[in-house]
């Protein structure tokens, strides 16, 4: 589903990517782990065509993010269907950027009704379905403000799922919760990943990435150190790196 191949990127003089090889296939989870200002908000970026690469090549489901093959040849794409591949994708921030000003129903209809012209009718109803899957079926008339920050978020990942994306970035989804509102945002990542949604899950709850990621990546200074199985890199890393890290997140 996502092919990264030494994916480069900079700001100004700061290379922020330098190389990031990187594979999730169909169906799996893949945990990103590292220290701040490693780069893994920008990586995600890059797959929600939020950046363009500086080198290398980026393919999410066999498409060139950005890019579209006629023939032999690879023309960059336009801004406005830039716009149209990033629908497939889901992403959910730290912060969850709901609309203040709409409840919790109409912020999971809004990107239907506006961007794909589905009926309110129809976007009602399967916004209502999405409300009850992140288990908020009880408030869907809500505004944000009268919901807790774990409950905001699972709005944030309802409204995410409500274009039907192939694939899902998380960063961060539950950094900015109070402890013990994220187990129920957790719960809700683990059972779309049960239900086979392939998700790029930047995160430092390793009992999570444990559990849930069929591969674990932990980034550092724009580089991957370290990649595999997350029992292997959580709990028997190879690289310095990457133990010195663990010791301080554990
Ligand atoms: P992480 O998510 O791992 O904490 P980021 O991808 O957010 O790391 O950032 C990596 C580095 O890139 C940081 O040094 C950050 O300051 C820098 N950076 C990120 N976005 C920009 C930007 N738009 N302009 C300039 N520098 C940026
Ligand atoms: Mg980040």
């Amino acid at each position: 589903m996502v092919v990264a191949k030494g994916v480069t990127k900079r700001f100004g003089k700061l290379e922020v990517l330098k190389g990031i090889d990187l594979t999730v296939g169909r169906g799996e989870v893949c945990c990103l782990l590292g220290p701040s200002g490693s780069g893994k908000s920008t990586f995600l970026r890059c797959v929600n065509h939020l950046e363009r690469l500086d080198g290398g090549s980026l393919t999410v489901d066999g498409e060139r993010v950005g890019y579209r093959r006629r023939g032999d040849a690879l023309h960059e794409l336009p801004e406005r269907e830039i716009a149209l591949q990033r629908r497939d994708i889901g992403m959910v921030f730290q912060r969850f950027n709901l609309f203040p000003h709409m409840t919790a129903l109409e912020n999971v209809m809004e990107a239907p009704v506006r961007v794909r012209r589905e009926s309110r009718a129809t976007a009602r109803e399967r916004a209502g379905k999405l409300l009850d899957r992140v288990g908020l079926g009880d408030r869907a008339g809500h505004y944000p403000a009268q919901l807790s920050g774990g409950q905001q978020q699972r709005v944030a990942i309802a409204r995410a799922l409500a274009m039907e994306p192939k694939l899902m970035l998380f960063d961060e989804p539950t950094s900015a919760l109070d402890p013990e509102l994220v187990g129920d945002v957790l719960d809700v990542m683990r059972s779309l990943a049960a239900d086979g949604m392939t998700m790029v899950v930047v995160t430092h709850e390793i009992g999570f990435a444990r559990e849930v990621a069929d591969t674990a990546v932990f980034m550092d200074e724009g580089v991957v150190v370290e990649a595999g199985d997350p029992r292997e890199v959580l709990d028997r890393p190879v690289q310095e790196r990457t133990r010195a890290f663990l010791s301080k997140v554990l």
